[in-house]
């Protein structure tokens, strides 16, 4: 059975075929620069093992453009993977926010779409763009259900305590103002991931996911379930990450406005897109600092020592909420490949239980592995994530319901 996951932002969306129950990837692909001049579509497609990867240049108006240009191509005889649409059984949808409304992935009808629609306020930037692409599948794929699969569906299970702000609490009854956390569907496959390779159940496994890409986030996982997480109501709040800020004091924010004459929205976007990485250094992709960094560029140190330093501050926040701890883990696209940053995050924490052995840090896989030195008490692991596949298999989930 095959199904399709769509990952949908703003500008831009992501696209994976799998073969299910297997969850072996046939194709995937993403359309960029949507609404621009001159847009971009990759796609690649895997077939008996290898890689072909097909690049275009072309202008997509809208989200349902690039859509078309995709399912041409999913049917093309050399490019393609299926002979009609009619293959494809289900498309599963990365979804931002869920809110309270929903703490399962469902299938998407009228009522649905209107719910996702009216919590777009707690997630702008997200929402109105998963949406999109469900309307878009919908009709591309009339006979294939539509999945909601929801970041924010693992931190569920956070307690009161943990997702509670301390702001009048009418805030939250009228407004949801409190912590929903995302990346949800990454932290709960790495975490089951490692369970597994650790041999421990999963319902009994305490661990910290870092979840560390463009975006990047914390998990304190307490018997397999979310239990506190660094990202709040918006995935602006926690770690410091490309371009957004992570954690200021509030009144920082009075404070500009103030001083530089920005709006609430001016102010909103520069926390979002000019902050971080790129606010501290000018740059927002850890290889560009990294490179800086050896040309003894102060700023891209200091963005570098910034971001470690807020990692280890949850680290240490949720050792202390756990208590026991079985694994710490580092996973996506800096958490996966940078070296630097998992030495810098887990440099002299041998109190803790928590050493890496440099030579297994410093070697490059996509495997699961485990990079600790052999005296460390916790296992400090690299677990890839694969959301995709975790989408795909909630989507199947959801059908056999
Ligand atoms: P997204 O959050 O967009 O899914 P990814 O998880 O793919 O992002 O992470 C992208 C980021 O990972 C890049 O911006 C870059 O900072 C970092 N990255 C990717 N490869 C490497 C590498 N080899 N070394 C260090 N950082 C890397």
């Amino acid at each position: 059975m095959k199904v399709l996951v769509i990952n949908c932002g703003s500008s831009s969306f992501k696209y994976q075929i799998l073969e299910m129950p297997e969850g072996v990837t046939l194709c995937s692909g993403l359309v960029e620069r949507i609404g621009d001049t001159m847009g971009s579509l990759t796609h690649k497609v895997i077939k008996n093992g290898e890689e072909k990867k097909y690049p275009f240049e072309q202008p997509f108006p809208d989200h349902t453009a690039g859509m078309h240009a995709v399912v041409k191509l999913l049917t093309d005889p050399e490019k393609g993977v299926i002979k009609d649409l009619s293959e494809i059984t289900a498309v599963g949808h990365r979804t931002v926010q869920g809110g309270e409304r929903f703490i399962k992935a469902c299938v998407v009808g009228d009522a649905e779409k209107q719910a996702i629609r009216d919590l777009s306020p707690l997630a702008p930037l997200h929402n109105p763009a998963n949406l999109q692409g469900i309307e878009v599948a919908q009709k591309l794929f009339p006979n294939a259900p539509s999945v909601a699969v929801f970041d924010t569906e693992f931190h569920a299970t956070m307690p009161p305590q943990s997702f509670i702000y301390a702001v009048p609490y009418e805030y939250y009854k009228k407004y949801g103002v409190r912590r929903y956390g995302f990346h949800g569907t990454s932290h709960q496959y790495v975490a089951e991931t490692a369970a597994g390779f650790l041999g421990k159940k999963f319902e009994e496994f305490n661990c910290i996911t870092c979840h560390l890409g463009n975006g990047c986030s914390m998990t304190a996982v307490k018997n397999g379930k979310s239990f506190d997480t660094s990202m709040g109501m918006t995935p602006l709040a926690g770690l410091v990450m490309g371009t957004r800020c992570g954690d200021i004091d509030p009144a920082i924010h009075p404070y500009l406005m103030q001083n530089t004459g920005m709006n609430a929205e001016e102010l909103d976007a520069v926390l979002n897109k000019k902050s971080g990485l790129k606010g501290l250094c000018g740059v927002n992709d850890m290889r560009d600092i990294h490179a800086a960094r050896a040309k003894g560029d102060k700023a891209a140190q200091l963005a570098f020592d910034v971001f470690a330093h807020r990692i280890r501050s949850y680290l240490g926040a949720y050792y202390a909420v756990l208590g026991r701890v079985d694994a710490v883990i580092f996973t996506a696209g800096i958490g996966e490949n940078d070296n630097h940053c998992r030495e810098a995050v887990c440099k002299d924490l041998d109190h803790l239980g928590i050493a890496i052995n440099l030579e297994k840090n410093n070697t490059r896989s996509g495997d699961v592995r485990n990079i600790s030195a052999d005296g460390s008490r916790i296992p400090v692991l690299v677990v890839p994530t694969n959301e995709e596949l975790a989408i795909a298999k909630a989507t199947l989930k959801v059908l056999k319901k």
